[in-house]
């Protein structure tokens, strides 16, 4: 079967989270389409084809014929900033809608309550204009109100209604013109009205509406906010840069340098794209990409990346990585899909709100009637502004919003810090984790052994040994085999030809040298050999205690010499392992090393458990066995060769070097070596799943609560009504409130 793939869409009419259901229905509909994610806070909807050819065309004409127009999303750079621009000006649109329904509503509002609330005034309103003259008024300004700034409800509401697909503007389509069409009754048809019901409510549709739209201008401007993140990664690249075209220097946009290109860099400037220094060197802050503040020497040979900033010196370097290539570009790749993903919640509150809006309405059509038979005198009215104030309140915007905002801020968020979560499920497991696994090289240490110890036994001469250990080295790739190869063409030894090479991971090597068999590695590499009673276990196992890893060479199986390497625990291990044990996170330690090695940098962290001696396959097997206690397991590795364990953790999460984000196994990447990114990881998981609940909690809470309160239940026990103005504002609060929440996680501080 071929791969499916993925169609990324802008909608665009979506104003409530009935709208989510709305198009992920209307899209997975669609013919080849396996599934559809839309976010709401976005504005983006991702679709899954199977085949390799998806029909773009017949996406967006099923979406723009269900009143949701749509465009694919194509280039990420160009499409950012025709968002951010769109965005700019519906904010502009909706602030000078907000201010013309306010100036038209503020003398509706003095004529109507100023003479229910002051007397005097509403005498001194009677004998100067007349009664009929101020509902006149009314009517006149209201149906500005109404058809000028509030149009916008009523020419998106409507249809909606029609398709019989209502969302939030129907219900403030429906619950104005109710409250207006009744008030025109009582004003120019009086006599049809039954005594005591001729009230005029102009002031409750002009004050809804004017309610509304600062709610939502305030949502927009709000919501620009959450997308802050991913436009200030775009703007980490510069416009242009300047390449060496045949010795001559020349400023090129961005676009047209390729690969092998040499690009030079002046102090103080942006780095334009990834490659590696061929000429000088510098100072680099990257600060922007991994989140740690410290400069790093960059010499010839190191590797750059785009978008992080020269400091003082100057250099020029080949261009390895374009495009969509480069680690920029990832970062944002990744970021963009993490802030569109969604939480197995969010499913369910679609679904919730989904039934919500038809619900509503069928609770406002009950109300009245129950209002209308049952009520005191003059219950028409009554009935009507009861009906009126159910469909106000019961908007679900917040709910809508309450997860997807918090998620688009905290990915933002944490990307700038150097942690990038992959999806919205990793944010909300790893909140949940209970045990965190280590690998240790690489990741609690800094995966640079040195060579610390040489003890050959007796009768062997030093630089000999060396030589041949060093043959054999070479052809390997540990971190080991470098310190040992360097340490021995420090000394300038010449090496000896080896035959027969073999690599055992996780053992060591083994390989022939003329007609010795030298063998190379951990003590159970040389199970043949006994040197159990020597005095090299003896000191092999002082080593261990010191930290340090014995290894063992045997020549034709007889025990010749014993190294040990060291590998300097990470700056910051013990701080964050700290942290997280107050957490109340349980950290494990696995690794290759030797048991007792193992066992003394645990100790010196402060780790509480350790798998020591793992082979490559029994290190996923620790990790089974870790799960099997039943608590959220992620581990922590260094990407490369921890591959199966980074999958078989329910959170797997890669420590980058701040130039690869190439881990394809991971659930959250940590672009810094910094182990205290992981405790920033986790606490701004916890953070994150704290502040949507908190949303959704007041968003429930809100509808939950007030719905009764606007029907009217109470009022035969306490008398009390909710006015469709209060309603109003408490619906555009509660959307407000929500946003505001989520933006709090914009302070998140990283830990140090
Ligand atoms: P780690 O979890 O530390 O990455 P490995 O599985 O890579 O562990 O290695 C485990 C052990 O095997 C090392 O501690 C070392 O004793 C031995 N070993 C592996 N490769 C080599 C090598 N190239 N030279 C010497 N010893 C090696
Ligand atoms: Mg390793």
């Amino acid at each position: 079967m071929p791969a499916p793939s993925k169609v990324d869409l802008i909608v665009e009419g979506m104003t409530c989270a009935s709208c989510v259901g709305r198009v992920e229905r209307t899209l997975s509909k669609q013919p080849n389409v396996l599934t559809a994610n839309v976010n709401l806070a976005s504005g983006r909807a991702s679709v899954e084809v199977s085949g390799s050819n998806p029909d773009v065309e017949l996406l967006v004409a099923s979406l723009t014929s269900a009143g949701y127009p749509a465009r694919e999303a194509v280039d990420r750079k160009a499409e950012s900033k025709q968002r951010a621009y769109a965005q700019e000006i519906e904010i502009l649109e909706l602030k000078r809608a907000f201010l013309i329904a306010a100036a038209l509503t503020l003398p509706i509002f003095v004529l109507e309550m100023g003479a229910h609330l002051i007397p005097s005034f509403g005498a001194w309103v009677h004998s100067a204009i007349g009664h009929t003259n101020s509902w006149l008024l009314q009517f006149l300004l209201a149906t500005a109100v109404m058809f000028g700034p509030g149009r916008r409800f009523y020419t998106l509401g409507v249809p909606a209604l029609l398709r019989f697909a209502p969302d939030m503007n129907s219900l403030v389509a429906l619950g104005t013109t109710a409250a207006w069409l009744y008030s025109s009754v009582v004003l120019f048809l009086p006599s049809v009205i039954p005594a005591g019901s001729e009230n005029v409510y102009y002031e409750a549709a002009a004050v809804i509406i004017t309610l509304i739209l600062m709610g939502r201008y305030l949502e927009t401007r709000a919501r620009g906010s959450t997308g802050e993140a991913i436009a200030k990664l775009i703007s980490l690249q510069p416009e242009t840069a300047r390449i060496e075209v045949e010795g001559a220097v020349k400023e090129v946009a961005i676009d047209s340098i390729a690969r092998a290109d040499i690009v030079l860099v002046r102090p103080g400037e942006r780095i334009p794209l990834d490659g590696e220094v061929t000429e000088g060197s510098s100072y680099i802050d990257e600060s922007m990409l991994s989140g740690e503040p410290i400069p790093v020497h960059k010499k010839i040979g190191d590797s750059v990346t785009g978008g992080t900033i020269n400091t003082t010196g100057a250099f020029s370097f080949r261009v390895t990585r374009v495009g969509d290539d480069t680690v920029l570009a990832r970062i944002i790749q990744m970021v963009d899909a993490a802030q569109g993903s969604k939480l197995p919640i969010q499913s369910l509150v679609d679904k919730i709100t989904r039934w919500f809006v038809p619900a509503v309405m069928l609770t406002a059509l009950l109300t009245f009637c129950v209002w209308l038979y049952f009520g005191p005198e003059g219950s028409l009215s009554l009935a009507l502004i009861n009906a009126v104030a159910v469909l106000i309140v019961a908007c679900p915007c917040a709910m809508g919003l309450a997860t997807p905002v918090s998620i688009m801020v905290a990915t933002g968020r944490s990307a700038q810090f150097g942690v990038l979560f992959r999806n919205g499920l990793a944010l909300q497991a790893l909140s949940n984790t209970k045990i965190i696994a280590f690998d240790k090289t690489g990741t609690l240490t800094q995966g640079k052994p040195s060579l610390t110890d040489f003890f050959p036994e007796q009768g062997y001469e030093e630089e000999v040994l060396l030589a041949k250990i060093a043959a054999l080295e070479a052809k390997s790739e540990h971190p080991i085999a470098q310190t040992i190869v360097q340490y021995a063409q420090d000394k300038g030894l010449s090496l000896p030809l080896v035959s027969d090479f073999e690599a055992i991971p996780g053992y060591g090597l083994r390989a022939r040298i003329g007609d010795e068999l030298v063998e190379v590695g951990a003590d159970r590499l040389l199970k043949d050999v006994d040197f159990s009673d020597s005095k090299v276990a003896v000191e092999a196992e002082q080593l261990a205690q010191e930290g340090k890893t014995p290894i063992y060479v045997a020549i034709n199986g007889k025990l010749v010499a014993l190294l040990a390497v060291a590998d300097k625990v990470r700056e910051g291990s013990q701080r964050a392992i700290s942290a997280l044990v107050n957490a109340g996170i349980t950290t494990v330690m696995i690794t290759g090393d030797n048991q007792a090695t193992a066992q003394a940098i645990a100790t010196q962290l402060g780790i509480d458990k350790v798998f020591a001696e793992m082979l490559p396959e029994t290190k996923v097997e620790s990790l089974r066995s870790l799960r099997s206690e039943g608590e959220v397991l992620s581990f922590v590795g260094d990407g490369i060769n921890d591959a199966p364990a980074l999958a078989e953790a329910d959170i797997g999460i890669a420590m980058g070097n701040g130039t690869d984000v190439a881990i394809e196994s991971a659930d959250v990447v940590l672009m810094t070596g910094e182990l205290n990114a992981v405790v920033n990881a986790v606490m701004m998981a916890r953070a994150t799943m704290r502040n949507i609940s908190e949303n959704l909690f007041w968003a429930f809470i809100y509808n939950i609560a007030l719905i009764p309160l606007a029907t009217g239940a109470f009022y035969p026990a306490f008398g009390l009504l909710l006015s469709p103005v209060f309603a109003a504002g408490a619906m555009a609060v509660s959307s407000v409130f929500v946003i505001g929440n989520a933006l709090r996680l914009r302070r998140f501080k990283s830990a140090s």
